[in-house]
């Protein structure tokens, strides 16, 4: 079946048909087909994806619900009693890790550096030397409330030189953007099925050096989100999930993986939604619209807009764009009216140019011209 428009908004994006199409067959959660047909070759994959340099140093483990839930399941497990979590937060994303781990009891500080700023490097460091009980250190890759992405590399060697364990949300940068887990020495990184490896929402995944992971029993502050008995669950049962896993999602996800292959990979991915934002932000400049960050700190993931000045409405452009064909985001910057345009999922740059064009006509409607 066809969408009515396009979803130009990363979680949940715009798959391909053949993704939808291999939902519809049921699946028995305990049978061999489905754990050694479906979800172990989906964990050997994403652990291929994590690190080439040393796959066999890493594990992964799916985790039923949407980002959040994984991102609980990795704070909650991994943080020990008596722990001490820094978190690194640049817009709504981050706000919402330190919300996770403040909510499971976890000792945590929140260096801010506000929404349109990169982290502070030699801050982070400072605050590392001067607080020997921090043990954890946690930052978003993509902050998604901005399109900013993190200087992630950066902020790896400085807390792997100062031996914290390095916990990683790169929801919706995972699958798109170029990374190695091991080269960065990052513990644990968390994404879903519905971001950059373009598949349906229901559930996400964590990725961990096993030796950390291992050493995680007991911690778990929720019983169903509990990584580490998930994680044993797995590798005993071969694929068993604890608790009723979303079957058809999963089986989506495994025709997404082979998808992101034969595209060439997450390089090739990355260069198409590089391409994709290169065309939105040059169109829309082209048409007087204003990026909210400069382009050095922009990831290709997602693009915020300013509002323009003068009589636009948010809801009339919206409307108006839904009816020519596509669904854009509303801004989530506090103080500053914004917008935002996705440039993840099954999207290609001839369909940004369509976006342009149905832009070019309804922007000047919704600002009365
Ligand atoms: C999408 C996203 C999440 C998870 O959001 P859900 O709505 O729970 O799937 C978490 N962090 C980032 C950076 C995201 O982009």
């Amino acid at each position: 079946m066809d969408n009515p428009y396009l979803l130009l908004t990363p979680g949940p994006l715009s798959t391909s048909p053949t993704v939808r199409d291999a939902m519809l067959r049921d699946w028995c959660t305990w049978d061999d087909d489905y754990n050694l047909g479906v979800v172990t070759p989906i964990r050997e994959k994403l652990v291929a994806l994590a690190s080439a340099e040393r796959p066999e140093d890493y594990t992964c483990v799916l985790m039923q619900g949407s980002g959040s839930f994984a991102v609980e399941s990795m704070i909650g497990s991994v943080v020990p009693p008596g722990g001490r979590l820094l978190v690194l937060a640049n817009g709504e994303y981050g706000n919402r890790l330190a919300r996770i781990a403040r909510m499971a009891g976890i000792d945590t500080t929140v260096h801010d550096s506000g929404e349109l700023v990169p982290p502070d490097l030699g801050l982070l460091e400072q605050r590392l030397t001067d607080e020997p009980d921090l043990s954890h250190v946690v930052c978003v890759h993509n902050e998604t409330t901005t399109g900013m992405l993190n200087p992630l590399a950066g902020i790896a060697r400085i807390v792997k030189a100062q031996q914290r364990i390095f916990m990683v949300d790169s929801m919706s940068a995972f699958g798109g953007i170029p990374l190695d887990m091991a080269a960065l020495e990052i513990d644990f990184l968390v994404s879903s099925a519905n971001k950059c490896i373009q598949g349906v929402p229901g559930f996400g995944f964590v990725l961990a050096k096993r030796s950390e992971l291992a050493a995680c029993a007991g911690y778990a502050r929720s019983h169903s989100l509990d990584l580490y008995d998930q994680w044993k669950v797995m590798e005993a049962g071969k694929g068993k999930w604890r608790f009723t896993s979303p079957t058809h999602t999963v089986r989506a996800f495994l025709q997404a993986l082979k998808e992101l292959d034969e595209e060439g990979g997450v390089a090739a991915r990355h260069a198409r939604y590089v391409e994709n934002q290169r065309r939105l932000v040059a169109g829309m400049e082209s048409l007087g619209y204003r990026c909210l960050l400069p382009k050095a700190l922009h990831s290709p993931i997602i693009t915020g807009f300013y509002e323009p000045e003068g009589a636009f409405a948010f809801k009339p452009f919206y409307d108006a764009l839904k009816q020519r064909g596509f669904v854009i985001y509303p801004g989530k910057v506090t103080q500053i009216a914004s917008f935002r345009i996705g440039t993840i999922g099954h999207v290609f740059p001839e369909d940004i140019d369509r976006l342009l064009d149905a832009i070019a006509d309804c922007g000047s409607h919704s600002q009365g011209g």
